[in-house]
């Protein structure tokens, strides 16, 4: 690991537009469970129950996520940055990142203090109205739900969700663009974290290696995308990119 380190913060050393890519992995070790690893979400939740479609359709599917919501939001409040979302948070501060494009709901990138936080799948923090756009504060919802509202509507009769992108969602256009754009014009991609098996968001590290950046990958487990990358980090987020950002701060 040692070794993997040393070559990685040379890359993150040489590179002018380093540009992190996040998943759930980065903030296990804030106490929030990922999607795969076992123990994860989906060890107890079937992810197609809570599908766009179904949500839009079903005030059953609705309950049920909100219920699901009342279970997780707590542990999403509580969280605090670790060592990873604050080493990315250095580098940038530092003029060694350029930004991070995250998957993540958490917004534990932005309270370590990273501001250039390209949200692919929303925010779990905040409630939106699908018809009228308009947002409210998760606390509140969850209020009238408790109260006995569990399906609860906008004042214009809209129904409402958290701000995250569920699957079958539309991606939101003007992240994915920007998210695009930054994995085209990088010339080194740290994903961390990350599965890398959820489309169209996996797309940004292909995205960047065929647009010539080197890439770095930090995870557990393997990825389908290890053969692409030039240094393969095998070990937990946090001490990974807290190494490298005291050896590029060295
Ligand atoms: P994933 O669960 O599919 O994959 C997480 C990966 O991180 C796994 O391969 C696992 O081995 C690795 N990992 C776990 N802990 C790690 C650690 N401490 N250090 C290094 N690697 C670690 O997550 P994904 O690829 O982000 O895709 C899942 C989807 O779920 C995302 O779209 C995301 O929106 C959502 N999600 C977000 C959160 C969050 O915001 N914290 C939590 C759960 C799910």
């Amino acid at each position: 690991m040692d070794d993997a380190i040393d070559r990685a913060a040379a890359l993150v050393r040489s590179a002018r537009r380093a540009v992190a890519f996040t998943g759930a992995g980065i903030s296990t070790e804030s106490g929030i469970p990922d999607f795969r690893s076992p123990g994860g979400v989906w060890d107890r939740y079937d992810p197609e129950e809570f599908s766009f479609p179904r949500y839009v359709a079903s005030a059953d599917a609705r309950k049920k996520m909100w219920r699901w919501g009342l279970e997780l939001y707590p542990a999403l409040v509580a969280a605090v940055p670790n060592a990873g979302h604050r080493a990315l948070a250095e580098l940038e501060r530092v003029g060694r990142l350029r930004c991070v494009i995250t998957q993540n709901i958490d917004e534990l990138h932005q309270r370590a203090g990273s501001r250039e936080v390209i949200e692919l799948h929303g925010t779990a923090m905040r409630v939106g109205c699908l018809s009228c756009d308009r947002e409210f504060e998760r606390d509140a919802v969850h209020a009238r739900i408790e109260a006995g509202d569990t399906d609860p509507h906008c004042d214009c009769g809209g129904i409402l969700k958290p701000k995250t992108i569920s699957f079958g969602q539309p991606m939101p256009q003007a992240e994915m663009a920007r998210a695009y754009r930054e994995a085209s014009d990088c010339d080194l991609l740290l994903a961390v974290g990350s599965s890398l098996v959820v489309w169209p968001a996996a797309d940004v590290v292909p995205t960047a290696v065929h647009h010539g950046a080197k890439l770095i990958l930090i995870n557990l487990e393997p990825t389908p995308f290890d053969a692409l990358a030039d240094v393969v980090v095998r070990g937990k987020a946090g001490a990974a990119l807290a190494a490298i950002a005291a050896a590029v701060r060295a």
